[in-house]
């Protein structure tokens, strides 16, 4: 089997679900990490790596869909609830740009009170106190439709919507684990799979950039994940390469009702490794600092090419994650493990074929 798959990567080719995951049971790691590398060869020079510093603000923890892997959300009535002003938005904007963020991204809760246009007036006002090279992912997907459904109208109406009020990006954030069994068993109340890619389609027809996320360590059998992933790739093949970018990073299980232990980096870095060779639609995988801190960077050995220095993420440093603002030291462990930091400006809004 190993002789077969390495030479469908040696040759361009793709693997299917059967093969990931016989690497993923059988492979070790200095085979998934050469493979991966080819993989990643096909879009990146060897040894660069890119980066940027963002931050993401959580405007909202009022949410309705009780995810039971969430330590972030309070429900409505609850003490501890809040809701950012504009102004206490724009401040903590003002934060992210003076450690040198480039890009901002947000995510609250389902607040079930808030609408469409509550989030355009919002986003315009801020866009109009920054540079505009200052990138915003506004929402995630799963905020996107969750206003939509709270306003009564459909995705194709929200996004255009949210396009001509100036919005040009939504994360793919939101996803977890893309299988309709992970999402019973821990969020009923979120979505459905179909029902989130339609989200997502929406958006991009509507012209605005997407990404892709996955998050792994919960209690996810191997074939939900490789669900996750067959899908995913479906999609991006079915809608031209547009969604920019995937990023995959890890559950952390402290404060929340599902609980249970932290993945340790090895199984990440070899998920990643798999997700790298799988997804060979995406020109950039990313290597996530926020959950893995400094042991993130090996994910470069297996794959990666871009990550984030995150400054502030209260979703997931509520649940247990540390971020580190000593961005030389974090970089420094990058030129250790032979790879050329580069700082990059934010992607543009691909285009159908060039993600
Ligand atoms: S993960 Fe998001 S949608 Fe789920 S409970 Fe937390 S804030 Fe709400």
């Amino acid at each position: 089997m190993l002789d077969r798959i390495t030479q469908i990567i040696d040759q361009g080719g793709r693997i299917d679900a059967v093969q990931a995951g016989w690497l993923w049971e059988q492979a070790d790691d200095t085979t998934l990490q050469a493979l991966a590398s080819t993989v990643r060869a096909r879009f990146h020079p060897p040894d660069r790596a890119t980066w940027l510093v963002m931050g993401i603000v959580n405007y909202t923890n009022v949410c309705v869909a009780r995810c039971d892997y969430c330590a972030f959300y309070r429900f409505p009535g609850a003490p501890d609830t809040y809701l950012l002003s504009e102004d206490q938005v724009a401040a903590r904007i003002a934060g992210i740009l003076s450690l040198g963020g480039t890009m901002v991204s947000f995510n609250g809760g389902f607040h079930p009170d808030l609408r469409i246009e509550d989030y355009t007036r919002l986003f315009q006002g801020l866009r109009a106190r920054f540079p505009d090279d200052l990138t915003l992912y506004e929402m995630t997907v799963a905020e996107f439709m969750f206003v939509c459904k709270r306003t009564g109208i459909s995705y194709a109406e929200g996004a255009r919507r949210f396009y001509e009020s100036g919005t040009r990006w939504i994360s793919g954030g939101g996803a977890e684990v893309l299988a309709d069994s992970f999402r019973l068993r821990h969020s009923p109340g979120k979505y459905k799979v179909e029902d989130f890619y339609d989200a997502q389609r929406a958006v991009l027809d509507a012209g605005m950039g997407s990404t892709a996320t996955m998050v792994i360590g919960f209690d996810e059998s191997l074939e939900e994940r490789l669900q996750h992933l067959e899908r995913l790739r479906r999609f991006q093949d079915e809608e031209g390469r547009r969604l920019a970018s995937f990023l995959c990073w890890t559950y952390k299980p402290w404060n929340t009702e599902l609980g249970g232990a932290e993945l340790g980096t090895p199984e990440y870095l070899r998920w990643l490794a798999i997700c790298r060779i799988f997804l060979d639609n995406f020109r950039h995988i990313r290597t996530s600092v926020l959950t893995r801190n400094q042991d993130a960077l090996l994910g470069l050995r297996y794959g990666a090419d871009d990550f984030d220095l995150p400054t502030e993420d209260e979703v997931t440093q509520k649940a247990g994650a540390t971020i580190s603002l000593e961005f030389q030291r974090i970089l420094d462990s990058a030129r250790v493990l032979g790879f050329d930091p580069v700082h990059r400006a934010p992607l543009a809004v691909p285009t159908p074929t060039e993600a």
